[in-house]
């Protein structure tokens, strides 16, 4: 049995069905993309699994749990994290109180039986150790608004880090990335695949046929065709689909 299974997911809104019968799947260690062109799709899928969107038909499931009946709060503390484009963050705070925020709010009982005084310092080593993670150790005592794009989409990856996800949500992580932010994002997956199944929606193609097991491709609410990297690359209706975009990398 698969990790993750998103099943048949159907959501319409009035007259349009935005996924029709979606079904995916992510194994455990696994990196699944997902690419499609515009008003494909993607983000309703995004957020039928993330809990954001209520589907008219369909399960979403992790680990054995059924997820669909639960709001995001809770499909969080199941195991299901979602990166919010930057949103999520705390513009004001400095990187270590956007993180000592997340580890609290994440810690459950965890330290329950711990002195304050241990309990608190458990808590400033959890951040740390989610700055030193994503590569942001540097820039712990900065504030978080201050920080260039590319280092506020690790934040942004830190703080879904610290509920210890076992299936991460990345949707388009590399946008609005030069070249040299895009690279780095794609090795920061790379190490955190070893520990997590990922889901990444992303439209930068070269980055996806570096980091995906699987892609699959949404087309019109469906899944056209799942594959590996070299699958895709020889589809000929994938190709019809980018007619003028990239898709050899
Ligand atoms: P993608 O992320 O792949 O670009 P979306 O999931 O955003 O695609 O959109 C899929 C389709 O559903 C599009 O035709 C879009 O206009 C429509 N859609 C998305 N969200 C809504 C909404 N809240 N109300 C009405 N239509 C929507
Ligand atoms: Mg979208």
């Amino acid at each position: 049995m698969s990790l993750f299974a998103a099943r048949r997911l159907v959501k319409r809104f009035g007259g349009l069905t935005a996924t029709d019968h979606v079904s995916i799947e992510v194994e455990a260690e696994e990196v699944h993309a997902l690419i499609g062109p515009n008003g494909a799709g993607k983000s309703t899928l995004v957020n039928l699994i993330s809990g954001l969107l209520q589907p008219d038909e369909g399960t979403v499931e992790l680990d054995g749990v059924d997820l669909t009946p639960l709001p995001s709060y809770q499909r969080v503390r199941k195991g299901l994290s979602r990166c919010f484009q930057v949103t999520s963050i705390f513009p004001g705070a400095t990187v270590r109180d956007n993180l000592l925020l997340a580890a609290q709010a994440h810690s459950g009982s965890s330290f329950r039986f711990m002195a304050p005084r241990n309990a608190e310092a458990a808590l400033q080593d959890r951040a740390h150790e989610l700055a030193v993670r994503v590569g942001l150790d540097k820039e712990y005592d900065r504030i978080a608004g201050a920080l260039p794009h590319g280092a506020q989409r690790k934040l942004d990856v830190a703080l879904a880090l610290a509920a210890d996800p076992k299936l991460l949500l990345l949707d388009e992580p590399m946008a609005g990335m030069g070249p040299e932010d895009s690279a780095r994002m794609v090795e920061l997956i790379q190490l955190l695949r070893t520990d997590m199944a990922i889901l990444l929606i992303e439209h930068d193609m070269n980055a996806v046929f570096q980091l995906a097991d699987r892609i699959s491709v949404l087309v019109y609410g469906r899944v056209l065709t799942s594959g590996t990297a070299a699958d895709i690359k020889g589809n000929a209706e994938v190709q019809s689909v980018y007619l003028g975009t990239e898709v050899h990398a």
